[in-house]
């Protein structure tokens, strides 16, 4: 590899820290990290066993001395030492020996509180941070998305994460209004597992229920028939069984879900200011985020609002992109920074 003065000097981070997944771009090298923001800990000394994708793959089949953990969970920050234990393995993993200490800019679900934001902070600076910057997830979304959130016009952006659904108008740099509602791909994969407990008395596992979700999930109108062979553990026999679900059955279980955020867009929408209402009737809304990939949310929420809806050029990315945007021109972007007090 050819040497060069900058990676010596090493590089600046973005972190998208999202509730299912985190997300890691090093300036001039892009995305290096996106991994499930999970760990599995071995409970007789609470020491961490794995992080990330190999965490996931232990998820609801660790023997009984390992437990997997999301420290974010709904959307806020559950475990602390544990978020402090992630966030500094990953920049551990990207930073190397350099001689200067990296900055880095951290992607925040909207709804932590400033205890958290501080948490967040301070395991940037103990991972060897020289400086923190912290970004609320609507606008890096928005910003990754390529919208033009500095000018006076109505920007809306429906980020559909993990834990949460944050749904804001930007204009100017700012967040005019936002919704952040405590429903996202977890509550559609919990609904999917009691879907199945109640009608077939099956106990499935949670990536069970995700996979089931991404491959034949779907919101209404979407119309499309498939099935799918689903495994596994039969409540009263207590033996494994197998069962065929349909993707009307899975329709069914999300429907409470996707209804919570149709209504919760419909109320952003009724509380945007008339003038930016008529630029989002021109320029409609994007969706980002994993949820943004659920099957006919598009074509449902432009039926419930009668808006042109966007679905994001590969959405589980705008974030971290929108973050690294920021990071390579702090100038420009110091409006969007979230301040966080010090002590
Ligand atoms: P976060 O920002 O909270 O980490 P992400 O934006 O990474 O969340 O999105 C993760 C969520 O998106 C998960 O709940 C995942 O199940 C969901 N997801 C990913 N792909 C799909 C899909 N094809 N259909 C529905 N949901 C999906
Ligand atoms: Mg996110």
């Amino acid at each position: 590899m050819a040497f060069s003065w900058q990676s010596l000097l090493g590089n600046d981070i973005a972190i998208d820290l999202g509730t299912a997944n985190t997300l890691v771009y090093v300036r001039g090298r892009g995305i290096v990290i996106n991994e499930p923001s999970i760990v599995a800990v071995r409970k007789s000394d609470q020491e961490i066993v794995a992080y990330g994708h190999e965490a996931k793959e232990m998820q609801g089949r660790t023997p009984g001395e390992i437990t997997t953990i999301r420290p974010l969970k709904d959307g806020v920050i559950a475990d602390f030492e544990l978020a402090e234990a992630m966030i500094r393995h990953f920049i551990k993993r990207v930073s190397g020996n350099h001689l200067r200490r990296p900055r880095i800019a951290v992607c925040i679900p909207s709804g932590i509180t400033e205890v958290e934001k501080r948490a967040v902070r301070d395991s940037c600076e103990h991972a060897g941070a020289r400086e923190v910057y912290l970004i609320d997830e609507p606008m890096a979304a928005a910003i990754g998305v390529g919208l033009p959130i500095e000018e006076p016009v109505g920007n809306m952006v429906i980020d559909i994460g993990g834990g949460t659904t944050e749904i804001a108008v930007i204009s100017l740099s700012g967040i005019v209004n936002d919704i952040s509602i405590r429903i996202g791909g977890d509550e559609m994969n919990e609904a999917i597992i009691q879907h199945f407990k109640r009608n077939y008395n099956l106990l499935i596992g949670e990536n069970t229920a995700e996979h089931i979700k991404c491959t034949l999930g779907s919101a209404a109108p979407y119309t499309e028939k498939a099935s799918l062979q689903v495994r596994g553990r039969d409540l009263v026999a207590g033996i494994p069984k197998t069962v065929e679900i349909t993707s009307a059955e899975v329709q069914e279980a999300l429907a409470e879900s996707v209804n919570a955020i149709v209504d919760a867009t419909k109320l952003c929408l009724e509380r945007t200011p008339p003038e930016l209402s008529s630029d989002i009737l021109d320029r409609g809304i994007v969706l980002s985020g994993g949820g943004a990939l659920l099957k006919g949310l598009d074509e449902r929420l432009r039926r419930e609002t009668s808006l042109p809806i966007i679905v994001a050029e590969d959405p589980l990315t705008c974030v971290v992109r929108g973050t690294g945007r920021v990071l390579e021109d702090l100038n420009r972007y110091q409006k969007v920074l979230s301040k966080v007090r010090r002590y």
